[in-house]
């Protein structure tokens, strides 16, 4: 048997029988920010293979390969995993790398597009002994298909409801042993019951811009890009600490230098390119800048709550949480408080503002409770 990959909800699985897979693969691709969505189809050829190739996160993966060779020697199916983390950080490449070091097939959908318990079930029964099953933004699972996932993760068993009204009956069924491989820009949202049936849960960190650069290096060979040492460490720089962006500023660099008749890239064609792109030399775009200057100029640096935020920037909340905040306060430009958000004075500086404190005490409470690991 060569392993497969399916992308679940795309009118491959079962749950075509029950008219869901065209609105479930719709659910799908709704579920991913419209860049991203369009940078993911591309992105099957620079996406690391196997573990040796996946450069970085050096603890998590030395944990991953503890687990999987453990199961292997055991000659079982691995523990699930839990990916935590940012957007773009390599999750679901991890967990198609697991099903390629493990030599099984890996099976994808997204936690928005398990609608019914019916939807579940239908995967879950079609799964084969060792099979991956990657459930991408796991934290936005309806609580009843959450529920079925608990007892298939402990005990491969489901139960489902044969017939209907009164003579409806509830019948176990046996599956074959799976390994749930789960990522969530949220772990805090994930419920308690869920993540506790993770046997690994592991946080993904910004990469470096020796890493990163390393990255772009590896993406430049597969592209048959050429590029000197110190452009690609430009790149990295700019490249908010995200592999996935690293590779699409390298892919905008690339064009830029096309047009420009240059078959080689330096650091000046790399920065002309990055300018040309408005990626600024800390990586921030339009849209950091603006909600930067939302918090230094339109709300004067008073706390702004998020949803304020995200209505004054034109972009969905959770794009303003997973995205575009997660770098700024990582940088040290934003602070997330329990009154909102905050510029802090490396904001004001970068964008050549003078920084007047909030001399209504804004900025003096504990920060602690609203910055929660999962969160960001
Ligand atoms: P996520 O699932 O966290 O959003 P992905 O796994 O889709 O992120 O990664 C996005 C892209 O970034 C991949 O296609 C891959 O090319 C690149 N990438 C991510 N992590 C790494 C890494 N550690 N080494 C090399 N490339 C990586």
């Amino acid at each position: 048997m060569s392993p497969r990959r399916e992308v679940l909800g795309t009118g491959a699985g079962k749950s075509d029988a029950d008219g869901t897979s065209a609105e479930g693969a719709k659910r799908l691709l709704d579920a991913r920010p419209e860049q991203d969505r369009l940078e993911h189809t591309a992105e099957g050829q620079l996406r690391p293979r196997r573990l040796s190739e996946f450069i970085g996160q050096s603890e998590l993966v030395a944990r991953v390969s503890i687990v999987l060779e453990a199961a292997r020697l055991r000659g079982e199916t691995s523990d699930h995993f839990l990916f935590g983390g940012p957007p773009g950080l390599g999750k679901t490449s991890l967990a198609s790398l697991i099903a390629n070091e493990m030599g099984t097939n890996f099976r994808v959908t997204a936690g928005p597009a398990l609608v019914r318990q019916g939807d579940l079930a239908a995967i879950l029964s079609d799964l084969r002994e060792g099979d991956v099953f990657f459930i991408d933004e796991i934290h936005r699972i309806p609580r009843n298909v959450e529920e079925m996932l608990y007892i298939a993760m402990e005990d491969y068993k489901i139960d489902i409801l044969v017939g209907k009204g009164p003579t409806a009956r509830s019948v176990r069924l046996d599956l074959e042993p799976f390994t749930l491989v789960g990522a969530t820009t949220r772990v805090g949202m994930l419920t308690g019951p869920l993540r506790d049936r993770f046997g690994v849960i592991c946080r993904l960190e910004f990469y470096s811009v020796d890493e990163l650069t390393e990255i772009i290096f590896r993406s430049a060979r597969i592209l048959g890009i050429v590029i000197e040492p110190d452009a690609a460490g430009e790149i990295a720089r700019r490249s908010r600490g995200t592999p996935r962006l690293a590779n699409r500023l390298l892919k905008r660099v690339r064009d830029f230098a096309a047009v420009a008749g240059c078959s080689e890239i330096g650091l000046d064609l790399a920065r002309e390119g990055l300018e040309a792109f408005g990626v600024d030399e800390l990586g921030l775009d339009n849209v950091d800048l603006q909600l930067l200057g939302l918090l230094c100029n339109e709300f004067a640096g008073r706390a702004v709550g998020i949803a304020s935020l995200a209505v004054s920037l034109g972009e969905d909340r959770e794009t303003v949480e997973d995205f575009y905040e997660p770098y700024l306060v990582q940088r040290g430009m934003v602070l997330r408080t329990p009154r909102g958000r905050v510029a802090t004075e490396r904001a004001y500086r970068h964008l050549g503002l003078s920084y007047v404190p909030d001399v209504t005490g804004s900025l003096l409470f504990d920060i602690s409770s609203d910055i929660n690991a999962g969160d960001l």
